[in-house]
């Protein structure tokens, strides 16, 4: 129940952010929605004391490992993932997707959980679809007990061939980065917005070159998977990479400039989210001058000292000074 209301929440934050103003609720809706926030004050008065995390979600069905529900509270039917809105893009666009998938997850252990999705989203025949013959669909990797969860774009030339996020040029940028906080990429877990590759047209060798951003429809279809990994992994810090991570997270049109809410503290499904730039972005400045590389990767490596400081991780003056005016 308590994962329904944060999906209710975050549903109603992304419709206030695109610009809705109004939104109809029967009054049979209003009481059952009254009900349950009573239901759920109950539950964590009950609780109150003994866990101090800051909004603990459950993956469908289940309780909090090591803990039980009161006997009060009905259990919970297993909970089907879905984007829970209409493709954005819908009114403008012809529909190139079917609906966003709907789904739940497999009953079972965290790990068993992780894996009935990760079959599930490998099997998924529009993400296969998507992908030209001998490439790959791309789930997250990494610890499924993540404290830090990074969230990219979408799989580039290198990841849709080894079916891997971030495992190119960007993807060696934000290793060394973890590298940086004192931690290896195995023991966070990264993911994308994004499970295949979006198509531009090929070559004439049939390879193609260069990679674009994906639409909101292509979002709208993949997020449900990356919020299902959210719930499953349940990490105590979502970092968000460039823009279009963010606004899958925060809502299409929560912002107009990554600027906006780089660096700062959001919340998605009740978990502390940080925003900053893509690995890409810091590449490419890299080209541009030694000053505004450095000012970037300052920026962001500030950003990353915020989820180190938020997760209890020992920083060392020498972490403090990377990146600084020398
Ligand atoms: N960029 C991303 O956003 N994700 C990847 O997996 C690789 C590059």
């Amino acid at each position: 129940m308590r994962n329904a209301l944060h999906v209710l929440t975050d549903e109603l934050k992304r419709l206030k952010a695109s610009g809705v103003k109004t939104v109809n609720v029967p009054d049979a809706t209003l009481v059952a929605l009254r009900q349950a926030v009573l239901k759920e004050s109950g539950v964590r008065q009950a609780e109150s004391g003994k866990n101090e995390r800051m909004t603990p979600v459950v993956a469908p069905g289940d309780a909090p490992a090591g803990k039980t529900l009161p006997e009060t509270v009905p259990p919970e039917p297993p909970k089907a993932y879905s984007t829970l809105r209409a493709p954005l893009s819908a009114a403008r666009a012809p529909s190139l997707l079917p609906p966003p998938p709907v789904f739940t997850l497999p009953e079972g252990d965290k790990a068993t959980r992780w894996a009935g999705l990760r079959d599930r989203v490998l099997g998924d025949p529009v993400c296969r679809a998507h992908v030209r013959p001998g490439k790959k669909v791309v789930f997250g990797v990494g610890s499924i007990d993540a404290q830090i969860m990074f969230v990219g774009e979408a799989p580039g030339a290198d990841e849709e061939v080894q079916g891997e996020p971030f495992v190119g040029p960007a993807g060696q940028l934000l290793t060394r980065m973890i590298q940086a906080m004192g931690l290896q990429r195995q023991q966070v877990y990264i993911g994308n917005i994004m499970n295949w590759r979006p198509e531009l047209p090929t070559g004439a060798d049939g390879r193609q070159y260069g990679n674009r951003e994906p639409t909101e429809e292509e979002m709208t279809y993949c997020l449900p998977y990356l919020r299902a990994q959210i719930d499953v992994i349940a990490p105590t810090i979502v970092v968000a990479l460039g823009s279009t991570a963010s606004k899958g997270l925060l809502g299409m049109r929560a912002f107009k400039t990554l600027g906006e809410v780089r660096g700062r503290w959001h919340e998605y499904c009740g978990r502390p989210l940080m925003v900053t730039y893509h690995p890409s972005y810091l590449l490419r400045k890299e080209t541009e001058s030694k000053l505004g590389e450095r000012r970037a990767k300052r920026a962001a490596w500030e950003d990353f000292l915020l989820v180190m400081q938020r997760a209890g991780l020992p920083i060392s003056d020498k972490q403090r000074g990377y990146f600084m005016d020398k």
